[in-house]
């Protein structure tokens, strides 16, 4: 990012080259948002039917990646645990900036029907959510909306990012 800030300060004020840079950089990486492979529970069932060849996740270049250091999304699929939450933490924090969290379910999103000692209350409690599917469980057709919306999200931080640094000018 301050490659690019350099760039642009040194430009004149003109930012044509910065902004053709970053539309390409926003489009490739909303084209090519790989995922962990991350099921917790009864909605990982829905989310592996996703990566299957009837949905094809494949298409929108979302594959499941089995490292946290090859991925750019944690799909939280399921019933995060007490017990399991601090290696949640710790896969998050080994991927690679920037990324992004997709909360799958009602137990991802607020526990759902376990409001007991052992299940954490929602997965934001230990990691920032940026997109929370409801229903017991979404199907695969609400993770593919999640995705593309997800998609959009990445390319606007690209446009907030130009309009961020303008303001520096
Ligand atoms: Fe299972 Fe429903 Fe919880 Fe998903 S939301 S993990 S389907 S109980």
């Amino acid at each position: 990012m301050a490659q690019h800030q350099v760039e642009y300060l040194n430009s004149g004020g003109l930012p044509i080259a910065l902004t053709s840079v970053d539309k390409l950089v926003q489009w490739g990486r909303s084209n090519s948002v790989w995922a962990l492979s991350y099921g917790l529970a009864c909605c990982a069932i829905e989310m592996m039917a996703a990566g299957g060849s009837r949905y094809d996740f494949d298409r929108f270049g979302t594959i499941f990646r089995a490292s946290p250091r090859h991925s750019d999304v944690m799909i939280i699929a399921g019933t995060l645990t007490k017990k399991h939450a601090e290696f949640t933490r710790r896969l998050y924090d080994q991927m690679a900036e920037p990324k992004w969290v997709i909360s799958m379910g009602s137990c991802a999103n607020t526990g759902g029907m376990f409001n007991t000692y052992s299940t954490v209350q929602g997965v934001d409690r230990i990691i920032p959510v940026d997109i929370y599917l409801p229903g017991c469980a979404p199907r695969p057709e609400t993770l593919q909306y999640a995705l593309m919306l997800l998609q959009k999200k990445i390319r606007r931080q690209g446009a907030n990012r130009k309009q961020a640094l303008k303001r520096l000018v």
